[in-house]
């Protein structure tokens, strides 16, 4: 309940027209790292206003989903992905439609690049991430951190932020940006040119929200190794079939 003087402020401010400034948007998640901005904050959301590249962001924050279990991050990218392009899905028999989820997304082709068995054990790495997703049709290009500079990974994601029917998940690892704790997979929906960062639209929504991250943090949150695949972990770019 409101407390008295907060009616009578609020009241007085719609007596006179005023506009009252939005608090930041309560959220049951893990405090952030100072180094991190929740979309949720009024800075967090300027930043979006704001920001140079956009183009995914409206396409993949209509198709958000947490995932479904903790070690479905990749599944649940997958998912957002494949609906926000609108490639031909499964049937959804819960809704009789055809629309990709984290139940129809897995059949012969998926279980021949990793058994869901297995990844609901230890998740996807970056190449059987890639392999899922492209065992549809799309054109996927893996970028593994370590092999790529700085330079050529803003580059590379920025520029597939600002074109449609394209778009970028990333693998990094959560402790390298202040985040608890080990590797983890989410679209990334925007990128600010004038703070240098990206947004990662967090797809464990339980835990953090959707923050912005320095380049160089989730750059080199990419240059580190994933001990399932004894390789660092990167990005995918995923394009529509031309
Ligand atoms: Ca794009």
């Amino acid at each position: 309940m409101p407390s008295f003087s907060g009616m009578v402020l609020s009241s007085l401010a719609l007596l006179l027209g005023i506009a009252v400034a939005p608090a930041s948007i309560k959220a049951q998640t893990l405090p952030l790292d100072e180094s991190l901005t929740s979309l949720l904050s009024p800075e967090g959301q300027q930043l979006l206003q704001e920001s140079e590249a956009q183009t995914d962001y409206v396409p993949l924050a209509s198709q958000f989903v947490t995932q479904q279990n903790q070690a479905f991050c990749g599944i649940a990218s997958t998912v957002m992905i494949l609906n926000a392009l609108g490639i031909p899905a499964p049937e959804a028999p819960e809704w009789e439609r055809q629309y990709f989820t984290q139940e129809n997304i897995f059949n012969p082709a998926t279980e021949a690049v990793i058994e869901r068995s297995l990844i609901e054990r230890q998740g996807l790495t970056l190449a059987e991430l890639a392999g899922i997703i492209s065992s549809y049709p799309v054109t996927v290009e893996v970028l593994y951190g370590a092999e790529v500079t700085l330079d050529e990974f803003r580059q590379a994601i920025a520029t597939n932020l600002a074109e449609g029917d394209n778009f970028v998940v990333v693998n990094y690892l959560r402790r390298a940006i202040g985040q608890e704790t080990g590797g983890h997979i989410s679209p990334i929906a925007a990128y600010d040119a004038d703070t240098d960062r990206f947004l990662i639209l967090d797809v464990s929504r339980y835990k953090y929200p959707p923050v912005w991250v320095e380049a160089e943090a989730l750059w080199q949150a990419t240059d580190t190794i994933d001990s399932v695949s004894e390789r660092s972990r990167g990005v995918v770019l995923v394009s529509a079939l031309e």
